[in-house]
């Protein structure tokens, strides 16, 4: 039986390893921390439950696919629990809309911003259709690992005219500012501007109509709980606490790794699932191949960071939906101090987090958990000092801006709260700096251009997660994982 390694059980790690172990593979994953979910991990403070990151669970889909591989149900291991509506978006001047794929109810919504853009959202459903289908359904879980490869793309992307980002595309088919935000705000999930991003990432938006918008009973970590359950039940071992300290070569083979506890563990194949410079850089440090790719890619663009603040407080707050987009007064300017002039501005957008509304089990009884997370720039372009004077400000104001907006007496309620800053996203997950998506999804870093799920010099290593193809989010990574995981079932042959 061959085997193979993969370092780090974020969710592409662990959708890898599933895919592998079902292949009949011998896997070993490997995870540093002392949880598994990389972004997916989460902690419990004085009886509450704050999962670190992805809080939205699209395309339930791809996550089933994992279990069916080896004829299970994802249901017997994890519930899935509908969201609606899938968002609140909500502006300082108190207007408020409920996106959700029931289709009247956004009609009425649209309609009560512009009714003159309805003609335009059904224009821009149809290319939001075209991108998913030729995007994400046809390329989403298939490796590009040579130019060949993006010009057999490439009809599809001039009909999506993948040069125009997505709040352009948006802008051409519908007039009213704040539904333009409605339609564009997306991209910000997977670490894009929408300024920037291309319009193919208009897909996201028929990604939750199709698949809807839901949530683990439990929340995230339960859901990584399950695919490491899953994992074990097919036979994989799973490594926890000990991190890859290096992944070892000879010439242009990989042949094992070495634990920083001191494992040594030979195998046919390494794929790993962490931060794709630190990959390269840090853990390859004797070859030659990999020190190149990594100064390769540290002149690459990388996805801003966040500042995310979690708190627990007394009360429950039905009203709040379970998703909530905050915007601030600026929309393009706020998003340009972000990714270009890499500024912490006095203004921000925010995405407030409520799981208790969907699951009371997360607080004790009468509570509710709650965290608030700003897209901030990355520490290459702002290199505060997060742990201290700046993270403290800025949670000040955080919390200044939801007691303004929505729970006046916030500050008397609180019974815990913390957070975490581009520095801890840099320290726990060794992020490239201390980014919260990886590399920024710019058409120039997409598909052929972004990290290749093969390495183009050594044949047995492998590349998974945010970093790869296709991109970052849940279903992204999951993607990346079949087009990874199929790569090395057919090389394993
Ligand atoms: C705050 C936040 C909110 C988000 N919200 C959403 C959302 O609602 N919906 C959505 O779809 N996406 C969301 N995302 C994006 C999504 O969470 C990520 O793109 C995705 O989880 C990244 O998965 P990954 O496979 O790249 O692995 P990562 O999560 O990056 O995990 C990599 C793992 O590798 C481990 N590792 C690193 N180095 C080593 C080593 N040397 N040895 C062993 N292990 C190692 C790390 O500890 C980590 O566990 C969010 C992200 C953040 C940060």
């Amino acid at each position: 039986m061959k085997r193979a390694v993969v370092v780090g059980a974020g969710f592409g790690g662990l959708a890898l390893a599933i895919r592998l172990q079902s292949g009949g593979i011998e896997t070993v994953l490997i995870e540093a921390r002392d949880k598994p979910g990389g972004r997916g991990y989460y902690w419990e403070r004085d009886g509450f439950t704050f999962d670190a990151g992805p809080t939205v669970i699209t395309d339930p889909d791809c996550l089933q696919q994992l279990w069916a591989l080896s004829g299970r149900d994802m249901a017997d291991d994890i519930e899935l629990m509908p969201v609606k509506p899938f968002y609140r978006l909500n502006w300082p001047d108190g207007t408020n809309f409920d996106y959700s794929n029931d289709e009247v109810e956004l009609r009425q919504e649209i309609a009560k911003l512009d009714p003159g853009d309805l003609e335009g959202y059904n224009k821009f459903v149809d290319y939001a259709t075209y991108v998913y289908n030729e995007g994400y359904k046809k390329l989403g879980t298939v490796a590009f690992l040579d130019f060949k490869s993006m010009i057999t793309a490439s009809p599809a992307l001039a009909k999506a005219q993948a040069w125009r980002s997505v709040y352009s595309m948006v802008s051409s088919f519908v007039k009213n500012e704040k539904l333009r935000e409605v339609l564009s705000f997306h991209t910000l999930l997977v670490g894009g501007s929408p300024m920037k991003t291309p319009g193919i990432y208009a897909l996201i938006h028929k990604l939750e109509k199709e698949g809807g918008v839901w949530f683990a009973r439990g929340g995230t970590n339960k859901l990584i709980k399950a695919m490491v359950t899953h994992f074990e039940r097919l036979g994989g071992q799973f490594i926890l606490n000990d991190g890859v300290a290096e992944i070892e070569t000879s010439g242009d083979r990989v042949t094992g790794v070495r634990t920083r506890s001191g494992l040594q563990i030979e195998t046919d194949a390494v794929a790993s699932n962490a931060d794709v410079v630190n990959t390269y850089r840090d853990l390859m440090p004797n070859s030659s191949r990999g020190q190149r790719a990594a100064r390769s890619l540290e002149k690459k663009k990388y996805s801003p960071s966040l500042f995310v603040v979690h708190f627990g407080i007394r009360g429950t707050w039905p009203g709040i939906p379970h998703h909530m987009i905050m915007f601030g007064p600026r929309y393009a300017g706020l998003l340009k101090d972000i990714y270009e002039h890499g500024v912490l501005s006095e203004d921000f957008s925010l995405y407030l987090h409520h799981p208790t509304v969907t699951d009371p089990s997360m607080a004790p009884e009468g509570c509710s958990s709650f965290y608030v997370l700003c897209p901030v720039p990355h520490m290459g372009q702002f290199p505060a000092d997060w742990d201290g004077h700046v993270g403290e400000m800025l949670k000040e104001r955080i919390l200044d801006e939801i007691q303004k907006r929505f729970i006046p007496d916030i500050r008397s309620r609180i019974v815990t709260e913390f957070f975490y800053a581009p520095t801890d996203f840099k320290r726990d997950l060794n992020a490239h700096l201390g980014s919260a998506f990886s590399l920024e999804p710019v058409l120039t870093q997409s598909a052929w251009f972004r990290v290749h799920n093969r390495d183009d010099a050594i044949d047995n290593l492998y590349f998974v997660g945010a970093g790869t193809h296709p991109g970052a989010g849940i279903p992204g990574v999951v993607g990346s994982a079949k087009a990874t995981a199929t790569l090395m079932l057919e090389d394993m042959r």
